[in-house]
């Protein structure tokens, strides 16, 4: 029997693995994150990591009972004894804002900048960069409404792309008002489809019925095609004086910072909590999947979840996607470093003592041993292999020292140290060895 991975899902990868290609590469996949790390930490995020499955309702009432991520592409779970109404997480917003209110979040100062990445999980028709569990990197700030809050994370979203260094990335912004404002843009679609309904897919006549904004986003053809020839007015055009002046506030800032960016009114974010901004990012070689990631306020979740109101403003990138635009510039990852030792005994009775140098070694940096007895030929190459900085070897005479043989790989120079020594002669040595770019932080 083959045994495969579930469809939907991928392996990312170690390097020099047979299957590997830059899109399921676990080192990228971790540049993604620890960019997107270096980003959000500085601006003062703190990391939180939430349950992968929550209570169904948490997800109903968070993404909205209308939505298809809540009719058509829940995972449920069940387990021995227990149908108990769990889903896996499609989204990270919920889950936070539930733990945000359960866990007293609201004592710590305002607003509060959190972030995570983990799994997602959403039942969709798999094709490139749509699967079934994907990735997401997200950032969401709790405890403000002001708009300054909403220009700084969409800035931090366009740092992200900088700091992994993409180029083909365009922000698209746009404001889906208040919640007045889309009854009153919501009346204005269901008067203009209504005497079309017949043309409009199975999905959208049912939007039309719960929620016509939904149509807008539709992906059948037929609905876009209707869509383009009815004309239809955007979101935009049915603004309150509040959201308009948000709005406006926003791209205040954003021009004050220089941030590129295009108002898109078509703009309608497929989940039911957004309030006012709404923005996503696309890039531009990517294809029809071309959004990297996506964001907007949600003043009206946490009440929606039970809780006291709090106003909150979030966005996600979907990492998998990130890795496309990767692939598809031809980004150059930074190269994962090697250890700083590999050490190896050249008589098996003495593997253990190399494997004592390597530990202690340990407390200052990357070190390995061999777990054979190896010739020096052999110790050496291993560490070349390893992009080791230095290769250490215990033989006989070593071990009766207390000393071991270190040679510096690149210079080829050759010593013989005692090992209580060894932990601050590298010290010394790794201090002075230090690349530029680990001395001095220069992406982002
Ligand atoms: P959303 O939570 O729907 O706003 O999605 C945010 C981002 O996550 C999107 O812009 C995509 O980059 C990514 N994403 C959403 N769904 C999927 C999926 N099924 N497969 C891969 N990436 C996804």
């Amino acid at each position: 029997m083959a045994i495969n991975r579930p469809k939907g899902t991928q392996d990312h990868l170690p390097d020099g693995s047979p299957k590997l290609t830059s899109d399921i590469s676990a080192r990228a996949f971790s540049y993604v994150t620890d960019t997107a790390r270096r980003v959000l930490e500085r601006a003062g995020a703190s990391f939180i990591a939430t349950p992968m499955f929550e209570e169904a309702e948490v997800v109903k009432r968070g993404v909205g009972g209308s939505t298809d991520i809540v009719r058509k592409e829940m995972f449920s779970v069940y387990y021995f004894g227990d149908h108990g109404g769990y889903v896996l997480r499609p989204e990270g917003t919920a889950g936070i804002v539930r733990a945000y209110l359960q866990n007293g979040l609201k004592q710590l100062p305002t607003p509060l900048k959190l972030w995570t990445h983990g799994p997602m999980f959403r039942a969709e028709n798999v094709q490139k960069g749509r699967l079934r569990q994907f990735h997401q990197v997200d950032y969401e700030v709790l405890g403000s409404t002001d708009p300054l809050v909403d220009a700084e994370a969409i800035l931090l979203m366009v740092q992200v792309i900088q700091g992994l260094g993409l180029t083909g990335v365009q922000v698209k912004l746009g404001s889906i008002g208040d919640p007045e404002d889309r009854d009153r843009y919501n009346s204005y679609l269901r008067e203009l489809f209504t005497p079309h309904v017949e043309r409009l897919s199975d999905d959208s006549r049912d939007r039309l019925e719960r929620n016509p904004m939904r149509i807008l986003d539709s992906k059948s053809q037929a609905d876009q095609a209707l869509i383009q020839e009815l004309q239809v007015r955007p979101m935009l055009d049915f603004l309150g004086p509040e959201a308009q002046q948000h709005f406006e506030a926003v791209r205040g800032h954003l021009d004050a910072w220089e941030v590129q960016y295009e108002v898109d009114p078509s703009i309608v974010r497929g989940l039911d909590y957004y309030r006012r901004t709404a923005w996503e990012l696309h890039h531009q070689h990517i294809g029809a999947k071309s959004a990297l990631g996506g964001g907007g306020r949600y003043d009206g979740l946490a009440a929606q979840l039970g809780g006291h109101e709090t106003p909150g403003i979030g966005w996600a990138f979907g990492v998998e996607r990130l890795l496309l635009a990767l692939e598809q510039e031809g980004v150059t990852l930074p190269e994962s470093e090697g250890p700083l030792l590999y050490v190896a005994a050249l008589d098996p009775e003495h593997i253990g003592v190399a494997a004592r140098v390597a530990l202690s070694v340990r407390a200052i940096g990357a070190a390995e041993f061999g777990y054979k007895a190896q010739k020096p030929g052999n110790v050496f190459r291993d560490a070349e292999r390893k992009r080791a900085r230095y290769a250490g070897l215990i033989g006989s005479d070593e071990a009766a020292a207390g000393t071991v043989t270190l040679k510096h790989l690149q210079s080829g120079e050759q010593q013989t140290l005692p090992v209580s020594e060894l932990v601050a002669y590298l010290t010394g040595q790794a201090a002075a060895d230090m690349p530029a770019s680990q001395a001095l932080d220069s992406r982002a």
